[in-house]
């Protein structure tokens, strides 16, 4: 029996040719010349005016707490329904997570809770980009401009997904995105920081290498390089880098590949939809296939459809614990709204296996698999 796993990394491209070429060139530390072709690609693509690779998404978030200036005891508004680093970058500098209540549609922070969650001591929202599919931006920005509040998306989920013809990642002050060996296009570990107000560009380069102007010093914009704030090495390895662009070359083919996998679920499934036996996502035209997920009537339900699969080898997953349920979340941060959507969802969701090297056959044996869980033979 050949098993379907949830995910599988896999090779497209020149990637292991341009690690060869990195040990060639002798620069396998950080911003070499791989570095540099993946931030000029990430900026042309997505139409931003500085990206700025980390070696994850999660220290991308961690510099962007850092560059909002959070203090101890300022707030942060993000969805709870989201992964942990997207709160614990904020709590890292003292700041207390706000959780705000998703959208029953497309499972993203409902963005007409959030006014009502701002107080004095509000600083950011962070929108989270769940599966890909963008958050309601402009009534998000609106808010952020009223309340004078600075906006990260998380778009850990989101390359390449547009709203209103604008790239994920590219609308807010910062986006933060991650290549981590789940996401669609990756490099084991790796995140990108894109900034999209110049006026964060000097303090990004700075707090990116370990609170130094190494990377002005390099440029030859000063004589010589010192300690000048704080900071972390928050840079990838060349030998990640290569590897990253080799996969961004083939980006487009990646992207269509996932949307297709996610469109053959959908026709699949669709009966079971109509049946009433699950509920299935709402994408548009405009995300970049990351995940396909079913919503099930209940967790028991969803607890005896993952055994069922695993029995016949397919490895479908859950997430997240919503993070004000777990014992980080409730001792950091606070519930800004009722929490109803959130509690609900989070039990009934379960992602299906979803990976570049997936064959339509594998789609059918999973589809196939499911119909006959509702429907024995
Ligand atoms: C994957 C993910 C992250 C973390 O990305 P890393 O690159 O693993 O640090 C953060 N937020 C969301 C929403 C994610 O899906």
């Amino acid at each position: 029996m050949k098993n379907i796993p949830f995910n599988k990394p896999f090779i497209i491209g020149h990637e292991l040719d341009y690690i060869a070429k990195a040990v060639a060139q002798g620069h396998l530390s950080g911003d070499g010349s791989y570095t540099k072709l993946s931030n000029r690609w990430l900026e042309e693509k997505l139409g931003c005016q500085k990206a700025l690779l980390t070696h994850s998404c999660t220290a991308a978030l961690e510099m962007a707490g850092i560059l909002c200036n959070i203090q101890p005891g300022d707030e942060v508004i993000l969805p709870s329904y989201t992964f942990v680093s997207t709160a614990n970058a904020f709590v890292l500098r003292g700041a207390v997570p706000v959780f705000v209540d998703i959208r029953s549609d497309t499972l993203n922070i409902d963005e007409t809770l959030i006014e009502a969650a701002i107080t004095p001591r509000t600083r950011a929202i962070v929108p989270v980009h769940y599966a890909g599919v963008a958050c309601e931006m402009d009534a998000i920005m609106a808010i952020a401009e009223r309340h004078e509040l600075l906006v990260i998306e998380d778009a850990a989920q989101a390359l390449l997904s547009t709203y209103k013809g604008r790239a994920l990642g590219t609308i807010g002050h910062f986006g933060c995105l991650s290549f981590h060996e789940t996401k669609n296009i990756i490099s084991g570990e790796g995140g990108a920081l894109l900034v999209n107000d110049e006026r964060f560009n000097e303090r990004a380069e700075i707090i990116r290498e370990k609170g130094t102007n190494r990377t002005q010093f390099f440029r030859g914009e000063v004589d010589k390089y010192t300690w000048v704030d704080i900071g972390s090495s928050f840079l990838p390895s060349e030998l990640v880098s290569a590897f990253l662009y080799a996969q961004l070359e083939h980006a487009g083919e990646i992207t269509a590949k996932r949307c297709h996998i996610c469109s053959a679920y959908a026709a699949q499934l669709q009966p079971l939809q109509q049946a009433g036996k699950l509920r299935l996502p709402t994408f548009d035209g405009d995300s970049n296939g990351h995940m396909y997920y079913i919503l099930l009537d209940s967790l028991d339900t969803r607890t005896r459809l993952i055994s069922y699969l695993k029995a016949q080898g397919i490895f479908p997953v859950f997430h997240y614990i919503p993070l004000h349920s777990s014992p980080a979340g409730r001792k950091f941060g606070r519930c800004g709204s009722s929490m109803a959507v959130t509690d609900k969802q989070s039990e009934r969701l379960l992602r299906l296996p979803l990976h570049y090297a997936m064959s339509d056959e594998d789609i059918m044996k999973v589809s196939n698999a499911i119909s006959e869980f509702f429907a024995p033979a």
